[in-house]
């Protein structure tokens, strides 16, 4: 019978497993059993609309046996199974979702990164080679006619044969490596290391794992002692036992299952290596009654922005798994959420479809989302280091959330997000923002920039850091929208310093600068004419301090929107540009210089309207349309 190969991703995991890179082998039996209860959840599944399983579910069992004298470890379970060409397809390449993304992540990433792929791919059942030289599989699946024989010893590839087998599920059979180098496998088949390695990684597993467990009993042996007492020996018995406790952790109260260990169980169910950020757990009564267990990673699975990701909570109902990953249970903006929730008042003949619109999920759904925000809040408060660490992650998600659904979540979301500050150098939220505010003043500040060094240096934020204000550095495309959205925050308006009139000038002040701005009209229409279409206005800044000029603009799009539309695909910047107006401190030296120019060389005057306008544009962070120009005005100068 001919081989079949490995794909060649499958063969270099396989390398790596055979090498074994996990420093615990062990951990091999927690996968395998794993894949056997995940078998028997889809079965479990089926079973309830479909009598022909025939089983209960009562029936369904992980049964483990060890053979000393062939030196195999068997896990059996009657499961789903899998036909001949899903054991060709799950068995024969691994990361079947993102094969190609896995290859070109071990291609990228260093050698040392390979345990990270492992574990973010779920290739568990291929870690059944770091302990064996030979692993058999036989299954049924169910609703087949015939079982099948699937077997590899290692990277040379695998056999699937026809084999018959009476009942629905699969048995795998690892033939254990003979002991080497410190390392005994044999270990494996004491009932003892069984046992306790059940109860280390799988307890919670909410089928019975059962295995013979050996016990020391005493019986007579017929003889008496010398006080004509019977005596009696020591002899070891074997039966089969449940040795898991099925309870799952989300129905444990916090004494009974540690954080430890709930971390350690979202590392394995969720594949992160990193402890997540926090840890809800929920347990609610009322008219809904449910658990939860949630978790907040705090670093973005690999394909978190891209389409594969999925998002979603693991549903169950009254212990049985409805769905993987049921997204109605958690709103898009926390979709980054991972965990269980499980709830007896679900009806369980619903179909999936049809969960989608169940009155229980949808409050279950509800109570989360405010459970989660106040959880992320308490983080922010208690442990700013980690929500900063979390928020660098998932900022942006909670950003969109805000912008999407025109604004849905915005009053769920406002707190949660931050910005970087003129005054902290760091993040911070709205709330210790407006907490710090200056009675007198009226706005919440903030300037657009591309990032936080462009913004410290922009000439339109003089007046209000003069005022000892602090101003919110706004560097992601999607900030702008998101203030737009928000309108305001604890009742204070948001101020675009780029834009929006400061609100700083006493009246006395406003009077002074309509003045300044009436005599130099000539001057100023006169710029406003050499430079054409290139600005729509050109007038005295209320802004500026010590710096010359500045690119304001008018009207609804700012430049910051211009260039993020600029930057999508099919450039539609003609029709989304910003109305630009040029600013001119009248109190500074170029503008004396112009001046003087204007009333003596006008030619002169008209080049130094263009100078300032180009370096209003430098400083804004535009490119020049003619920088070959702008550079012959300068020179033309000296
Ligand atoms: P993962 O479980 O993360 O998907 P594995 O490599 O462990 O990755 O398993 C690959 C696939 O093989 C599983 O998704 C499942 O479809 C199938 N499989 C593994 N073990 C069993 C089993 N005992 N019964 C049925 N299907 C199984």
């Amino acid at each position: 019978m001919a081989k079949k190969q490995f794909k060649a991703e499958s063969k270099r995991l396989l390398n790596l497993m055979i090498n074994s890179i996990y420093t615990h082998k062990e951990i091999f039996l927690r996968e395998i059993i794993s894949n056997a209860s995940d078998a028997i959840d889809k079965l479990c599944y089926i079973s309830l609309t479909d009598d022909k399983v025939g089983l209960s579910r009562s029936d369904f069992r992980i049964l483990i046996k060890a053979d000393k004298e062939n030196g195999t470890l068997t896990v059996s379970d009657n499961g789903i199974g899998m036909t001949a060409e899903e054991l060709e397809s799950n068995l024969g390449i691994i990361a079947r979702s993102g094969s190609s993304d896995f290859k070109k992540e071990t291609d990228e990433k260093a050698p040392d990164a390979d345990i990270d792929i492992i574990g973010q791919f779920g290739v568990g059942f291929y870690s059944a080679f770091m302990v064996s030289d030979k692993v058999t599989v036989i299954t049924k699946a169910y609703g087949a006619a015939a079982g099948y024989k699937w077997e590899s010893s290692g990277a040379d590839g695998y056999t699937i044969t026809e084999y018959e087998k009476d009942f629905v599920g699969t048995d795998v059979i690892m033939h254990l490596k003979p002991d080497a180098d410190g390392e005994t496998y044999g270990d494996y088949l004491e009932s003892f290391r069984i046992k306790q390695l059940v109860k280390k990684y799988s307890d919670y597993i909410r089928h019975p794992i059962i295995t013979d467990v050996e016990k020391s009993e005493t019986r007579e042996t017929g003889e008496k002692d010398e006080k004509g007492n019977p005596k009696t020996e020591f002899y070891t018995v074997s039966e089969e036992q449940t040795v898991n406790s099925m309870i799952p952790l989300w129905h444990r109260s916090k004494t009974e299952a540690t954080d430890e260990e709930c971390i350690s169980f979202y590392k394995e169910q969720f594949r992160d290596f990193e402890d997540p950020v926090c840890v809800i757990r929920v347990n609610a009564e009322g008219a809904v009654s449910y658990k939860a267990m949630l978790f907040i990673p705090e670093k973005a699975p690999y394909d978190y922005f891209t389409r594969e990701y999925e998002a979603g909570l693991r549903l169950y109902c009254g212990g049985v798994m409805i769905m993987e990953k049921c997204a109605d249970l958690i709103p898009d903006c926390f979709r980054f959420v991972r965990g269980v929730t499980d709830s007896p008042d679900l009806s369980l003949n619903i179909s999936r479809e049809m969960l989608q619109h169940d009155r229980q999920l949808k409050v279950i759904a509800n109570s989360l989302e405010k459970k989660i925000k106040s959880e992320l809040l308490k983080l922010m408060e208690n442990e700013p280091d980690k929500y900063e660490s979390f928020y660098k992650n998932f900022g942006i998600q909670l950003k969109y959330g805000v912008v999407s659904e025109f604004g849905a979540k915005k009053e769920l979301l406002k707190d949660l997000i931050m910005f970087n500050s003129s005054k902290e150098n760091e993040l911070i939220p709205l709330s210790e923002y407006v907490k710090k505010m200056p009675e007198e003043q009226k706005f919440i500040y903030y300037v657009c920039a591309e990032s936080v060094r462009h913004a410290e240096k922009l000439p339109q934020t003089e007046q209000v850091r003069e005022r000892g204000y602090e101003i919110l550095y706004l560097t992601e495309d999607v900030d702008e929208f998101v203030i737009q959205t928000l309108n305001n925050y604890e009742s204070k308006a948001f101020c675009n310093i780029s834009v929006d009139d400061l609100g700083l000038e006493t009246e006395d002040e406003k009077k002074e600068s309509e003045e300044k701005e009436k005599e130099a009209a000539g001057l100023l229409d006169f710029v406003k004419e050499s430079l054409g279409d290139e600005v729509s206005v050109v007038r005295l800044s209320r802004k500026l301090k010590n710096r010359p000029v500045y690119l304001a603009t008018e009207g609804g799009v700012t430049l910051e929107m211009e260039k993020y539309f600029k930057s999508l695909p099919g450039d539609r910047s003609d029709e989304i540009k910003a109305t630009r107006v040029l600013e001119i401190n009248g109190d500074h030296s170029a503008f004396r210089s112009l001046k003087a120019a204007y009333e003596n060389d006008k030619e002169k005057a008209a080049k130094l309207s263009k100078i300032l306008l180009s370096q209003a544009q430098l400083i804004a962070g535009l490119s020049l349309d003619d920088p070959s120009e702008y550079t012959e005005i300068v020179c033309s100068l000296f």
